[in-house]
């Protein structure tokens, strides 16, 4: 169900707010919503947010008692930085926020870079990441795990904790205490179609089942016949149990989600096959929620998650909430909720929301300055063309969301130069900020932080700029893209192609023009791109596959590379002309 692609997320956050006024309302100028009644002043302010696609995660779960203000991404795609920070923004009462969210590259980089934003505004920020899905990665690695359906007991404890008037770092400890007593297994039978799309952005092929595959359709940990639902239950009941945390106890909430596709009456057959399991296995089974929670498009598959309680987690589980996706009334009756409800929304702050990082009065447009546009102009055609190949290859390993982010970040870089030419600095920065923000997702922080790094780095004045001022800010670039992410070289990342190209470029500007040192280095970027397809993935969504990771060229390093040969052709352009 669509009108045009691009105006997908939009007027899908426009219904949602319109039919759902009554718990929410946009942030404005702002990619999210806010729970009526924020920004309260005195209270944490509880974010979640992601990639669309998954509802009611993320924004599905903001009202009264839950979360204050979900930051929402295009499908699949995390929310970008600014995004974030506007959201964040919007809903701080003063007592600082808590962001929480799955354990997703993207997501990481891009909160991360809104918390750092928000800290040196003085607002406190912390953050608890998700990792319930058992499955994607061992338990000696807990921290690499993904976050799935439990997340929602995840949220739930830092809304009831924040709405009760807990301060931020008691929000915190019980959040990250909910994270450490939930644990999700999940198994998937069919892929998912991205709205406007022909074809499935994976398949599981008849008769099988995958086990363990990620939300997104990043592949599971193995493939095995589809077994009767009995069987399905057993090995998601035995996959849990053998997680139990140490002090697990006796009770514990049970999650039994459907993904998108498979139904509920589907889910109480495989349920009548857990309850009895759960049992023989000495655990209470607090107030079973069966329903969708956490789903991937129209997938088919489900996930069990065990929220193993105690004394402090059971209160924050019962307590009242009221939000579109779900409401419940704890054991103080709804006046909880009807005492929020009646307050008056507090001021919304907008001076602050949308705010962009300074602008430096604009220098006179030299020949750099000309050569950066024609290099990011170059750059947004070369992705356009490969859209398709690049989405493809992240399909492979990942969420196959790439071309179309690289593409949009583009588009938005291009829209933003205008028409009138800038210094390179003020182009490159600019062109960075509209990337990171249209992109989202992780080549979004990264490529869109890498432009601004760049642009960063060169001197102010186009006069000034030569080989080795290039040099030292691709150089700087690089270094951006390394500490937001954290890749090395063989990491299996868009770091593969930039670093050996980086290296080459800076002997060789010593003694070449910009130009020729350009195409000099793009056999090092390009036999960097390459090495990528034998290499295991250590870095991103694709590293909780290992092995499964090998055999595929890795997408961001192919855009660079892409990037990479279209600005050499743009240089070499610019001299001859
Ligand atoms: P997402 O993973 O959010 O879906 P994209 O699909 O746009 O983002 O980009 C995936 C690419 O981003 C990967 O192929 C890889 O090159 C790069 N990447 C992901 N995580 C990291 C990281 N931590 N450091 C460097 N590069 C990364
Ligand atoms: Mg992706």
């Amino acid at each position: 169900m669509l009108n045009e692609r691009t105006a997908f997320r939009e007027e899908m956050i426009a219904g949602y707010t319109s039919a759902y006024g009554r718990y929410l309302r946009r942030v404005p100028d702002a990619s999210g919503v806010m729970a009526i009644g924020a920004p309260r002043s005195g209270k944490v302010a509880v974010v979640v947010g992601g990639g669309s696609g998954h509802y009611p995660a993320f924004y599905g779960l903001v009202g009264r008692g839950m979360a204050d203000g979900a930051a929402i991404g295009d499908i699949f795609t995390s929310p970008s930085g600014e995004q974030c920070y506007r959201v964040a923004r919007a809903v701080d009462g003063g007592a600082g926020v808590l962001f929480t969210f799955g354990n997703y590259s993207g997501d990481v980089m891009n909160f991360g870079m809104a918390e750092t934003r928000l800290r040196a505004e003085g607002i406190e920020t912390r953050t608890v990441l998700v990792t319930d899905d058992v499955l994607s990665a061992p338990v000696t690695e807990s921290d690499r795990r993904r976050g799935i359906a439990g997340g929602f007991y995840v949220f739930k404890t830092a809304g009831a904790s924040a709405a009760r008037g807990d301060d931020l770092a008691t929000v915190e400890a019980m959040t990250r205490r909910a994270n450490e007593r939930v644990r999700t297994v999940g198994v998937a039978f069919g892929g998912c179609t991205i709205p406007g799309q022909d074809e499935p952005l994976f398949t599981v092929a008849p008769g099988q089942m995958e086990v363990g595959l990620g939300i997104h359709g990043e592949p599971g940990v193995r493939t095995t016949e589809q077994l009767p639902a009995r069987e399905i239950a057993r090995l998601m009941v035995d996959t849990l149990i053998a997680e139990a945390p140490a002090d697990a106890g006796v009770r514990a909430a049970v999650l039994l989600n459907g993904l998108g596709s498979t139904k509920y009456e589907e889910l109480f057959v495989l349920y009548d096959g857990i309850a009895p399991l759960l049992a023989e296995a000495g655990i209470e089974a607090y107030e079973p929620e069966i329903g969708e929670f956490v789903t991937a498009l129209d997938m088919t598959g489900c996930s069990l998650s065990l929220f193993w309680l105690d004394d402090d987690l059971r209160p924050l589980h019962d307590a009242s909430a009221a939000t579109p996706a779900y409401t419940r009334i704890g054991p103080n009756g709804s006046d909880e909720i009807v005492t929020v409800a009646a307050m008056a929304p507090g001021a919304i702050d907008t001076t602050s929301a949308g705010a962009v990082p300074t602008e430096e009065p604009a220098g006179e447009a030299g020949r750099a300055g000309k050569r950066a546009r024609a290099a990011v102009a170059a750059a947004s055609k070369a992705i356009e063309a490969a859209e398709e190949e690049l989405g493809r290859l992240d399909a492979a390993t990942g969420d196959g969301d790439h071309g179309a982010g690289m593409a949009r970040g583009f588009r938005a870089a291009v829209t933003t130069m205008g028409e009138t030419p800038t210094t390179a600095r003020q182009t490159l920065t600019r062109a960075g900020v509209a990337f990171q923000d249209a992109a989202g997702g992780a080549s979004g922080a990264l490529v869109g932080g890498c432009l601004i790094a760049i642009g960063g780095a060169l001197p102010a004045s186009d006069e000034a700029i030569d080989g080795p001022a290039v040099a030292m800010a691709l150089a700087a670039g690089l270094e951006t893209v390394q500490r937001l992410g954290q890749a090395q070289p063989g990491d299996k990342t868009l770091v593969d192609t930039l670093e050996p190209f980086v290296r080459l470029f800076q002997e060789r500007a010593v003694a070449e023009s910009t130009a020729r040192a350009w195409s000099a280095a793009l056999p090092a970027a390009e036999s960097g791109m390459r090495a990528t397809t034998d290499m295991i993935s250590k870095r991103g969504r694709a590293s909780r596959l290992g092995e499964r990771s090998r055999g595929f060229q890795d997408a961001g390093a192919t855009s660079a590379y892409y990037i990479l040969r279209a600005v050499a052709e743009a240089l070499a352009d610019d001299i001859e002309s």
